[in-house]
């Protein structure tokens, strides 16, 4: 699984990319974080980046794009990376498409969480606060004055990355304001419709956590594997769909926002499955052999 997850800070892509990892073993693309190690490292990359970093304004291009193509090279990112701050520019993302393009690799999607601007400076509060609280190092751009700068930068030359991977079909959007917990549910949604996980990845998920439930109990978390697996034959529509709704879900509608979801995949199983079931895992081969 390739993906990247867009927003401003403090919308959750941190929080989100994390449980992702967790579930699915793969590993976190952080080029803010890779940039704080290398300002604390002392490299001649964070010599370079410590003062923007510090004043909220962006790192160079050519710094990020060499630190991320390094990066993608290492084994532990050959299985499938979340890439949680990167792109923040269109050069970084048009660099990023040739990267991949140069190893063969296909981005499986870009999710973006969208979020009130009004609660952005509250959730960074929370953050210093429960930082604090751990007595963790609290970051030096986490301050109201940075996160306005902050803020801005990814207005103006973020935000343009929206209608880049819309136009390319590769945008979903989350709404960002749910729980942590709802906004988890949605991006694996999203990554099933996608077809950017496999089913299977989300029946063991759910046998996992029903492990300690007799075996008669542990069949339909089966079959919800199997439903899914046929759902995942169509992927863009669902995909769209899904994204849609929540999109669309004003507030105190969050919950109609998450059936509709549910209901799109369900009838996207139902239907594919009409067509056809067998011929999936053919499909599915055949898809991951041209990556
Ligand atoms: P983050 O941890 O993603 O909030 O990033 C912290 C800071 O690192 C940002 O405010 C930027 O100064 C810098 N940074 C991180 N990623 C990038 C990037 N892709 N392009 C430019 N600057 C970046």
């Amino acid at each position: 699984m390739r993906i990247i997850l867009l927003g401003p800070p403090g919308s959750g892509k941190g929080t989100q990319a994390q449980r992702l990892i967790e579930r699915y073993g793969i590993v976190q693309l952080s080029t803010g974080e890779m940039l704080r190690a290398a300002v604390a490292a002392g490299t001649p990359v964070g010599l370079r980046a410590k003062e923007i970093m510090a004043s909220g304004g962006l790192v160079p291009d050519d710094v990020v794009v060499g630190i991320i193509a390094d990066r993608i090279e290492q084994p532990d990112a050959k299985k499938g990376f979340i890439l949680d701050g990167f792109p923040r520019t269109v050069p970084q993302a048009e660099a990023l498409d040739e990267l991949l393009k140069h190893r063969h690799l296909k981005l499986d999607g870009v999710i973006e969480l969208r979020v009130n601007e009004s609660a952005l400076l509250d959730r960074v509060e929370t953050r210093v606060a429960q930082m604090r609280e751990r007595g963790e190092e609290v970051r030096v751009d986490d301050t109201p004055e940075v996160l306005t700068k902050r803020l801005a930068s990814y207005r103006s030359q973020t935000e343009p990355l929206i209608h880049y991977y819309s136009e390319r079909r590769k945008l979903s959007t989350v709404d960002g304001m749910m729980t942590i917990e709802e906004v988890t549910r949605a991006i694996h949604r999203l990554l099933l419709a996608l077809g950017a996980i496999e089913p299977k990845t989300h029946a063991k998920a759910a046998q996992a956590k029903t492990s300690a439930k007799p075996a008669a109990k542990a069949a339909p978390a089966r079959r919800a594997g199997e439903k899914a697996s046929k759902k995942a034959k169509k992927p863009a529509k669902a995909a769209k769909k899904a994204s849609k709704s929540a999109k669309k879900a004003p507030k105190g509608t969050k919950k109609a926002a998450k059936k509709t979801a549910k209901k799109t995949v369900k009838k996207t199983a139902k239907k594919s499955a009409k067509k056809g079931p067998k011929k999936a895992p053919k499909k599915v081969t055949k898809k991951r052999a041209k990556r």
